[in-house]
């Protein structure tokens, strides 16, 4: 089945892109749980978890977690929060593998982020 995200990648429907290369796109999340809240989406289906991504293809996967950090300096000043959601009742909705990059505003006064916070991400 099509998941939303591949019909992102194929731009059948829009969304707030913010970087793109051959392997990852990375998009705003439509309802956001942070101050910035960015997906980082293999563009391969293949791979419906970061589980089965790190067997499969850890290079893609490193290569994820690079872009999560270069968006993170961009955007949130360089700290972030990274979760990947594995399975349904961790809160998982989209079985294609994506890193949620979670942080504050560059030059936010405010620690927004704190420990506790969105545990419902
Ligand atoms: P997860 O619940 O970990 O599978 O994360 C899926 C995320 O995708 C959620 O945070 C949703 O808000 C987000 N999402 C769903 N549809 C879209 C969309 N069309 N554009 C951007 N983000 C989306």
């Amino acid at each position: 089945m099509t998941s939303i995200f591949e019909r992102i990648i194929a731009r059948e429907i829009p969304a707030d892109v913010v970087y793109e290369d051959d392997l990852v796109i990375a998009f705003r999340d439509i309802a956001p749980r942070a101050p910035v809240h960015l997906l980082v989406v293999p563009k391969t289906g293949e791979y419906a978890n970061v589980v089965e991504l790190a067997a499969g293809d850890p290079a893609l996967l490193a290569h994820l977690v690079a872009t999560a950090d270069a968006l993170a300096v961009e955007h949130t000043g360089g700290d972030f929060r990274l979760v990947f959601n594995t399975g349904e009742s961790a809160g998982q909705t989209v079985f294609h593998v994506h890193a949620h990059v979670m942080g504050d505003r560059v030059g936010s006064p405010t620690a927004a982020l704190s420990e506790g916070t969105l545990a419902d991400v």
